[in-house]
């Protein structure tokens, strides 16, 4: 294998996307922002279509645009970041749905596209988008007699399932929408797996589509395969990389595999990160370059050709714990370096 291959299992995200939809009586949507969290949303996206998802969301109108041309018409794409300025055309033109977060775009909205759907998101706490109660209180009657698609918000602490925040923002959103005749949407990945209070309409799962956590029964979408470059034999005394951070203390085999911090294998990582040479755990030697990373095969019974840096043996989540960060940010600093491969099971 001559570059680095990162392999996309199609049919493990379909299967991730069954079994959320299958734990919820909601209609099951699937978040596709940052080009499906690094996966390629143009492969990503027509599966899940094709799957039955008929809501889409993303973060950026930009994103929205390019998703509609990967869809075509049918889908809803609601867009989080709401109604920017200079989003009009890409709105109206692509036919989204822009999830408006405040009175400036609810007006910014209305202005410019008079009659084009719209959805609100509210503010239940996190504070982070969306419009706050008493924002709302003002807005809502007119909001609603203009027929909102959606009405969202979002979960700060929904990984942890006995944090306290989940309820009071649960009885916040019920408090500010209870009776409104219009969808809602209230649970991503974490909110799904809090159970069937928090699921309401819509569900917008993302990561748990991708393999990660809170989804722990989730399948692995991603493989990364990363080919041996030169091996040598290290002696004791001897160090490995910039800086000299690792020092042999035994006779060790070293192999340089073909990725860095580049290649979304984060610098910080060095010291706790681990990869896989068949079934033996292979310690990462040193400082991780840029394109470069040096791995003990000592112990492989064969002399590897490439190493697993996630896959079977390793999940996003191992990977990240590594670099004290967490399986969204390895899925979304994914790098192009990679020869990426898509698999439907
Ligand atoms: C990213 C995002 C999601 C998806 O969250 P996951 O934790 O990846 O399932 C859902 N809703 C909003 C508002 C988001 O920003």
């Amino acid at each position: 294998m001559a570059a680095p291959t990162l392999t996309i299992d199609l049919a493990a995200l379909v299967t991730n996307w069954r079994n959320l939809a299958a734990a919820s009586a909601a209609e099951t949507g699937a978040v596709v922002k940052a080009d499906a969290y690094g996966l390629g949303m143009s492969k990503v996206a027509p599966v899940l279509a094709r799957e039955g998802v008929r809501t889409f969301f993303v973060a950026l109108a930009e994103e929205g645009t390019q998703l509609r041309r990967i869809l075509g018409e049918g889908p809803e794409i609601c867009v989080f970041n709401g109604h920017m300025d200079g989003d009009a055309r890409p709105i109206a033109e692509a036919g989204l749905t822009p999830m408006v977060n405040s009175i400036d775009q609810m007006v910014r909205h209305v202005e410019a596209l008079p009659g084009h759907p719209f959805g609100i998101q509210l503010d239940t706490g996190m504070n982070r988008l969306g419009m706050e109660p008493a924002e709302w209180q003002a807005l809502r009657e007119i909001a609603v007699s203009q027929g909102p698609r959606l009405i969202m918000s979002h979960l700060a602490c929904a990984d942890e399932p006995d944090h306290e925040m989940n309820a009071h923002q649960l009885a916040a959103f019920r408090e500010m929408t209870d009776g409104i005749d219009a969808p809602r949407s209230f649970a991503a990945t974490g909110g799904i797996l809090l159970g069937p209070d928090y699921h309401f309409d819509v569900t917008r799962p993302g990561v748990g589509l991708y393999g990660g956590l809170p989804f722990v029964d989730a399948q692995p979408v991603v493989h990364l395969d990363v080919p041996v470059i030169q091996l040598r034999d290290v002696a004791p005394g001897e160090t490995v990389g910039y800086g000299n951070t690792w020092t042999a203390e035994r006779e060790t085999k070293v192999a340089t595999i073909a990725a860095g911090y580049a290649d979304g294998i984060h610098r910080i990582m060095g010291p706790n990160a681990w990869v896989f040479a068949g079934e033996t755990r292979c310690k990462v030697l040193g400082r991780v370059s840029m394109d470069l990373i040096g791995v003990d095969v000592t112990d492989a019974p064969e002399v590897p050709e490439t190493v697993e840096v996630l896959g079977r043996h390793q999940s996003i989540d191992t990977l990240a714990d590594a670099a004290g960060t967490i399986g969204y940010e390895i899925l979304t600093a994914l790098g192009d370096r990679y020869h990426r491969s898509y698999t439907c099971g």
